[in-house]
């Protein structure tokens, strides 16, 4: 019997049309010849465009119809020349964040043979390893809150044991998930500052005690400070890392770094029963309407949307769609001949996309 999955799609602002259509069509290609599983596509107005447009950057009906989906695919939204009347910019996926408690931010840092990370890798080391960022509290739980006074400001950090337990328990199956299909070592390390913050001595007694659940994965601890000197130093050391939010929006920068760009960065939120998967990259504007953009970070993005989804629902076939995905991206990049302008190449969005749809 197959499974019909509802995939609800943010196409987004600048480029994200460009790079979101041969995303779509590469899932159609690979779920018509699957026999356990179907999707249905579901195109959802938000952003800073539609904003623009009707005075609304986040629909209820899209938002509906995001929740009510089995995942949400999206590009990437919001412009520098549309913003909130207070000067803010559009990000409805934010809002999608904090509506859906999106707590878990995965965000995977992987470098390919021949990719340009500034980081020199030691022959037979590879990095391939995952932050999980919290991301509905930490320092962010204060996020338009805090007090400001003429002499002093104030912002507050929260740290629940309910979100760190789930938190924990998503980052050690995740290990798992990995260990199995990848055969990485298996390890978590949590990632804070409990020799200063008593807020995290509590986030790391949570953790070990979430360990003792999860005695098939090693664990270790790591202060955030030496955790960014070791993401330089030795990051083919890691395999899972967990932080909180503050701490992991800034190694998620030092990920992209090590990834030497944006380009092939993708990253999925994930909740207790919904999932945002997208590219770290944002909408481009500058490059917008040229079709020249790399569409690998939403191709791996979907890809990681399979993989969530062949956990969730024990569809194995979907595992293995997502392997093949990805495979086929990475097998282009590696290759070297159809690459984009941001690695280096001359090739547009639709050449990249159709060599990676000729490997699957
Ligand atoms: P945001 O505020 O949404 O994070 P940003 O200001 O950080 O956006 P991006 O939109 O991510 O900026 O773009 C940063 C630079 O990287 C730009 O020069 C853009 O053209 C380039 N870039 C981003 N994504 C891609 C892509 N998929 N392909 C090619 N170039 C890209
Ligand atoms: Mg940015």
């Amino acid at each position: 019997m197959s499974d019909n999955y509802d995939i609800a799609v943010f196409e987004g602002d600048g480029i994200g049309p460009e790079i979101m259509a041969p995303t779509i069509s590469l899932l159609e290609k690979l779920s018509e010849k699957a026999e356990s599983y179907s999707l249905t596509f579901n195109v959802l107005p938000a952003g800073a465009a539609h904003y623009a447009e009707t005075g609304e950057s986040l629909p209820q009906a899209s938002l509906n119809g995001a929740r009510a989906a089995d995942a949400i695919l999206l590009s990437a939204m919001g412009l520098p020349s549309v913003r909130y009347p207070d000067g803010t910019e559009i990000s409805p996926q934010i809002e999608l964040r904090k509506e859906m408690d999106l707590y878990a931010g995965v965000r995977p840092v992987t470098v390919l043979p021949g990719q340009a990370s500034p980081i020199k890798i030691p022959d037979g080391q590879t990095i391939d390893f995952v932050l999980i960022r919290e991301s509905t509290e930490g320092l962010f739980y204060s996020q338009g809150k805090g007090e400001v006074s003429e002499d002093e400001a104030r912002e507050t950090l929260v740290i629940s044991r309910k979100t760190s337990e789930k938190l924990f328990n998503f980052s050690f199956e995740l290990a798992r998930r990995r260990k199995k299909s990848q055969g990485t070592v298996g390890q978590v390390t949590c990632v804070d500052k409990a020799n200063v913050f008593r807020a995290f001595a509590f986030f790391r007694d949570i953790f070990d005690k979430i360990a003792k659940g999860h005695s098939d994965i090693k664990t270790s601890h790591a202060y955030v400070d030496a955790t960014a000197l070791w993401m330089v130093q030795k990051p083919w050391t890691f395999d899972v890392l967990v932080t909180e939010n503050m701490f992991g929006d800034i190694l998620s920068d030092l990920g992209a770094g090590i990834m030497g760009g944006l380009g092939l960065a993708p990253s999925a939120d994930i909740g207790d029963s919904n999932a945002v998967f997208q590219p770290c990259h944002g909408s481009a504007p500058d490059i917008a309407g040229q079709g020249i953009a790399n569409p690998a970070a939403m191709i791996l993005s979907a890809a990681m949307m399979l993989d969530w989804l062949g956990h969730e629902r024990g569809n194995s076939e979907m595992l293995n769609h997502a392997e093949i995905l990805r495979k086929a991206v990475y097998d282009v990049v590696v290759e070297g001949t159809t690459l984009t302008r941001d690695l280096g190449g001359t090739a547009t969005t639709s050449e990249f996309s159709n060599e990676v749809s000729n490997k699957l």
